[in-house]
C-alpha cells in the first residue's frame, strides 16, 4: 500500500485551517494528510488514535458553523482526492460514490440516466458528499424530497482506531439492526470518517413549472406558502424572501423586486400540468404580482433572486447565516418575530425561508469582517434560538451545530439526551480524537 501525501506547508494549512463560518480556531494544524483510499484512511486513524492525535476530517470546508475549522496540533484529513463515482446502477436506482464526490456532479452523472440525486445544498457545485453526509445537508428541493439523509442508504465508515466498517444496505428496503446509517448521518466527523456511500437516485420528474410571486408582506406570502400544502400541493421548493432581503438584492443587482411587494414566494412544483395550475390559483390569491414559466433561462431568471440574495447580504456586512426551523404552521408567528428582533437590538436582519418545510435563514449583518462581532448580533442570534424552540422548533434544519451551537444543543437535548449523545461519542471515539470540540 502506498502512504498517502502529506504536507506542513503553513500556506496550505492555512487554507486547511478554517471554514465559511467566521470561526477562528486558535493556532495552526500540525498536517494536512491527502488519503485516495480507505487503507490510506484507515494508517492515518490507527497512527493518530495510537498517539491521541486529533483529527478533521474535511470536505471542500463549506460549513457555516465551525465543524471544519482545525487548530492547533490537529491533522487535518482532506478527503477531496477520494472523488470517484464508483458505480451507477439505474436498474437499482443507487450509486456508489467516494466521499470527496461533488454533490452536483453526481447529479449530473445521474441525469444521463434520467435519473437524479436530490439533495441539492445552495452550496452543491463547491461541497462534496461526505460533508453533506457529515452535515445532513438540506437544500431548495429538500421540501419535496427530504433531506440528505433521505438518500443515504449505507455508508462505510473507518473508526476512530482505524477499523473499516459498513453500515446500512444497498437495496432501497432493509431493516436489519440499529440504524447505524442514520446515526453517521450528521455526526459532523465526530463519530467516524466516511469513505464510502450507497446513495439512492430518484426518476427526474416530469418538466417543472416556477412561479415568482410578489405579496404586500411576509403575512400573505407565508399563507400563500401554507395554503399550498392545506390544497395537498407539494412545491419541489417554495423560497421566501423578506423586504430586507429584497431590498439587499435591489441595491445590489438594480433589480426592482421590492416594487412589485414586500415580500417574494418562489414556488416550483413539478407534479404536472394539473398540479402547476392549482398551484397557480393558490399562490394567485393575494400575490401582487405572479409569474411562471417552464423554460430553462427564464426559470434561472426567476430563480436568480434566491441565488443572489446571500452575495447581496455581504455587501452590507458580515453575514452571520442562522438557520432554524418552526412548525410551518407556526412561519406567520415566527417571520415578523425575527423583524422586531432586529428592531429591538439595531441591527439588520434579513431573512431567507425553505417554508415548505418551515426552514428559516435569519441573516444578521453582524459588522463588518475582520471586526469582533457586535454584541447586539449575538443577543439577536440567542433571541431567535430561543424563539425557534418557544415555537415547538430546533435551533438547526441542516447547517448543524459546530462550535457555534453547542450550548443551545444542550438547551435543546435536556440533560438526559445530551449524556446518551456523550456516551455515544465516548463508545465510538474513547480516545476523542475525531473532530474535538464540535457538534455536541
Ligand atoms: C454559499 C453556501 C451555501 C450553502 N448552502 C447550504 C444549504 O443550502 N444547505 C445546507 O445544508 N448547507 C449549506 N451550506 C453549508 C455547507 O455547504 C454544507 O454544510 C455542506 O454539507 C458542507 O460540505 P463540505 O464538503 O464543505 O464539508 P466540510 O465543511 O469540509 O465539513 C463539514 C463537516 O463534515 C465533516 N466531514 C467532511 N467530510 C467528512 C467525511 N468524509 N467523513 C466524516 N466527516 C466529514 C467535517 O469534519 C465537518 O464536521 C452552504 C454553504 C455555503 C458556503
Amino acid at each position: 500500500m502506498t502512504a498517502p501525501e502529506w504536507s506542513t506547508d503553513p500556506s496550505l494549512l492555512d487554507t486547511r485551517r478554517l471554514d465559511r463560518s467566521g470561526v477562528e480556531p486558535q493556532g495552526r494544524p500540525a498536517a494536512v494528510v491527502f488519503p485516495r483510499t480507505p487503507e490510506q484512511v484507515q494508517e492515518v486513524l490507527r497512527d493518530a488514535y495510537a498517539s491521541r492525535t486529533p483529527v478533521v476530517p474535511r470536505g471542500a470546508g463549506t460549513a457555516l458553523t465551525g465543524a471544519s475549522t482545525a487548530g492547533a496540533g490537529a491533522i487535518v484529513l482532506d478527503l477531496t482526492r477520494m472523488d470517484r463515482i464508483r458505480e451507477l446502477r439505474p436498474d437499482d436506482g443507487v450509486a456508489v460514490v467516494e466521499p470527496g464526490v461533488i454533490t452536483a456532479e453526481l447529479d449530473r452523472a445521474a441525469a444521463a440516466y434520467g435519473l437524479r440525486y436530490a439533495p441539492d445544498p445552495a452550496s452543491l457545485e463547491i461541497s462534496t458528499i461526505g460533508g453533506n453526509i457529515a452535515t445532513n445537508a438540506g437544500g431548495l428541493r429538500c421540501a419535496k424530497y427530504g433531506v440528505t439523509r433521505d438518500s443515504v442508504l449505507g455508508l462505510d465508515v473507518v473508526l476512530a482506531d482505524g477499523r473499516l466498517i459498513s453500515t446500512g444496505r444497498a437495496t432501497l428496503k432493509g431493516v436489519a439492526g440499529y440504524d447505524l446509517t442514520s446515526l453517521f448521518v450528521g455526526s459532523e466527523g465526530t463519530l467516524g470518517v466516511v469513505v464510502g456511500a450507497t446513495l439512492r437516485l430518484r426518476p427526474l420528474p416530469d418538466p417543472t413549472v416556477t412561479f415568482a410571486a410578489s405579496y404586500r408582506g411576509v403575512a400573505d406570502a407565508v399563507a400563500a406558502s401554507v395554503a399550498l400544502a392545506t390544497a395537498r400541493i407539494q412545491p419541489l421548493l417554495a423560497e421566501l424572501l423578506d423586504e430586507a432581503t429584497l431590498d439587499a438584492i435591489d441595491a445590489a443587482d438594480g433589480t426592482q423586486l421590492r416594487k412589485a411587494g414586500s415580500a417574494l414566494l418562489i414556488v416550483q412544483v413539478d407534479g404536472g400540468p394539473r398540479e402547476a395550475a392549482d398551484a397557480a390559483a393558490v399562490l394567485g390569491l393575494a400575490a401582487t404580482d405572479l409569474r411562471s414559466t417552464t423554460d430553462a433561462v427564464e426559470t434561472a431568471e426567476l430563480l436568480a433572486a434566491r441565488r443572489g440574495a446571500l452575495p447581496a447580504i455581504e455587501r452590507l456586512g458580515r453575514p452571520l447565516i442562522e438557520d432554524i426551523v418552526v412548525p410551518r404552521s407556526r412561519l406567520a408567528e415566527a417571520v415578523p418575530e425575527i423583524a422586531t428582533i432586529a428592531r429591538r437590538h439595531g441591527i439588520p436582519i434579513c431573512t431567507l425561508a425553505h417554508v415548505g418545510d418551515g426552514n428559516l435563514h435569519p441573516i444578521i449583518v453582524a459588522g463588518r469582517p475582520g471586526e469582533p462581532i457586535p454584541a447586539a448580533a449575538e443577543r439577536a442570534a440567542d433571541e431567535i434560538f430561543g424563539l425557534a424552540l418557544r415555537l415547538g422548533g430546533t435551533i438547526t434544519g441542516e447547517h448543524g451545530v459546530g462550535v457555534l451551537k453547542r450550548a443551545w444543543l444542550a438547551r435543546e437535548l435536556g440533560p438526559v439526551s445530551h449524556d446518551l449523545q456523550r456516551q455515544l461519542k465516548a463508545l465510538f471515539d474513547p480516545r476523542g480524537i475525531l473532530n474535538p470540540g464540535k457538534a455536541l
